[in-house]
């Protein structure tokens, strides 16, 4: 079968960089060849031909050709683009355009219906290449069936040497890994049950590629990179800021028997006011200030390691209160991350309340830092926190720029953030942790904290934690069966349904 990859081979040597990225121009002029690739993989697929891929590195290279053949041809219909995410119809990767031994198929179907299910190797996730900067550098060669595994191994390898894949830091005892293995979490973690073992999933196989010694690692914590869905185009530099993103670094497994994050609200009392605010911030907002039961509900409530997260409102705007209830947690044993939601405008409170504890970080808000949709941050905090962040790596992040999709932004419309839609948050409910209120009410759902309805109810101060967890579980059941349905069948997003059309969903059991 190797001949069968002579052209894609011969391709393309000629247009990846020794970075890994693509040349599009390149392949445009070339893209007779690439059209022959596309019709040599329409013509033969293990599928259709069995008989000519014999073993199970025949199939499984492939099929990781292919994925990429077709990735380039796509874009190459759509090129100049500066995104896959930015494609006119916006179904790059569902859309059965691509024919493999005259079988119509999506890259999602390649993805996930051929690669992650027949072949148990989470590898492939450094072969296959979406045309993203967040993706494995693209290789210079067809991938061959001989040495197949090692050939993996040896990208794997190169794909964790890169800082924006995998970062160890020692000091903070994180790891900071590519969003990749949050995506596709139980092909790293095997039979997965809890979300302890989803991490040390990811751990044991960054330590068994990068050859550092999982015992030296295996209580760090795994923080999660951004994706930078830029396209992978050799003449355009990503750019990435000073300030980074990373995502939650508690999740919600099935076994859990406890929740491992928490989010503390203490009202929409805020100095800005983002018209697609999810709790409706505004200097008009409430504001309960932390109270010692409320703090000691939340210790109770919580995995003593996990993640506590304070939000509003804006924090700052009470920053000797915020410093206090922190110092309170942590006499009362939380020992986990504090993680505080702000806007930055008042830069030297946030950093204030950094400073009151080593395990604490700061999450801004995408929009204002970056002046997108809303008034950008005044220069001089601007500088302040990104100072302070190069000073103190890890502490400081920048939030997630699809999150307007819920609250009252779920009305307006964004076309350019498409990949809303791929994170779920167009979609369905995003199942977030639930929120404990300073005024001591347990609320399913941080982007739902200020609609009082008992849809959202799982408890209050006193409530046996137990009690709150299993309600929690039920929401999220309520959420599986009930609102993404009902979202679906009225054609909004979920968060629009909760946000608008909530009257017309029965109110859950443990609501009653
Ligand atoms: S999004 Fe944040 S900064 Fe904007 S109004 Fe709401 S709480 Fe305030
Ligand atoms: S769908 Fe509702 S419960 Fe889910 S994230 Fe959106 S507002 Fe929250």
């Amino acid at each position: 079968m190797t001949q069968l990859y002579d052209n894609w081979s011969r391709l393309l040597a000629e247009i990846v960089t020794p970075e890994g990225r693509v040349d599009y121009l390149r392949l445009a002029e070339r893209r007779e060849i690439l059209d022959r690739v596309i019709a040599d993989f329409a013509a033969i697929s293990p599928d259709a031909m069995p008989a000519a891929f014999t073993g199970e590195e025949d199939h499984l290279a492939y099929w990781l050709n292919a994925y990429n053949a077709f990735t380039l041809h796509a874009i190459m219909d759509e090129y100049p683009i500066t995104s896959v995410w930015k494609t006119r119809d916006g179904q790059f990767f569902q859309r059965r355009r691509h024919l493999a031994g005259g079988r119509a198929v999506s890259l999602d179907d390649i993805e996930h219906a051929i690669l992650r299910s027949r072949f148990a190797e989470p590898r492939i996730h450094f072969a296959i290449n979406c045309g993203s900067n967040g993706c494995p550098p693209i290789r210079p060669a067809a991938f061959q069936a001989e040495g197949l595994r090692d050939t993996l191994r040896t990208a794997t390898q190169q794909f964790l040497a890169s800082e924006w894949n995998c970062r160890i830091d020692y000091a903070t005892r994180r790891i900071y890994v590519s969003r990749i293995f949050k995506m596709y979490a139980e092909d790293f973690a095997g039979v997965s049950g809890t979300s302890a073992e989803y991490r040390l999933g990811v751990l044991r196989f960054v330590a068994e590629h990068t050859g550092v010694a999982f015992t030296c690692i295996a209580d760090f914590e795994v923080v999660y990179n951004t994706y930078d869905w830029g396209l992978n185009d050799s003449r355009r530099v990503p750019r990435l800021g000073p300030i980074l993103f990373h995502e939650s670094v508690e999740h919600f497994a099935e076994a859990d028997g406890g929740l491992r994050e928490l989010y503390l609200y203490e009202g929409n009392f805020c100095n800005r006011t983002c018209a697609w605010c999810t709790i409706n911030g505004s200097p008009k907002g409430t504001y309960h200030p932390y109270r010692g039961a409320v703090l000691d509900q939340a210790v109770a409530t919580v995995a003593a390691d996990g993640n506590l997260k304070f939000y509003g409102g804006e924090p700052t705007l009470h920053a000797d209160d915020v410093i206090d209830a922190i110092g309170y947690v942590r006499r009362r044993g939380f020992s986990g991350l504090i993680s505080i939601y702000s806007n930055g405008v008042k830069a030297a409170a946030l950093i204030r309340i950094l400073e009151s504890d080593p395990r604490s970080e700061a999450v801004l808000n995408y929009s204002i830092y970056h002046g997108r949709d809303a008034e950008p941050l005044a220069d001089h905090a601007k500088a302040q926190l990104e100072n302070w962040a190069a000073a103190h790596p890890g502490r400081l992040f920048q939030g997630y720029k699809v999150l307007f999709h819920a609250g009252s932004g779920t009305a307006m419309a964004y076309d350019r953030d498409r990949e809303a839609g791929y994170h779920g948050i167009a979609t369905g409910c995003v199942r977030c942790f639930p929120v404990l209120t300073t005024a001591g009410k347990f609320r399913a759902c941080p982007f739902a904290a200020e609609i009082d309805s008992p849809h959202y109810d799982l408890g209050r101060v006193g409530s046996d934690p137990g009690q709150v967890f299993e309600n929690y579980r039920h929401f999220r059941k309520w959420a599986d069966d009930t609102l993404d349905p009902a979202a679906r069948a009225r054609g909004v997003s979920s968060c629009e349904m909760c946000h608008q059309h909530l009257a017309e969903l029965p109110v859950p059991d443990y609501a009653r």
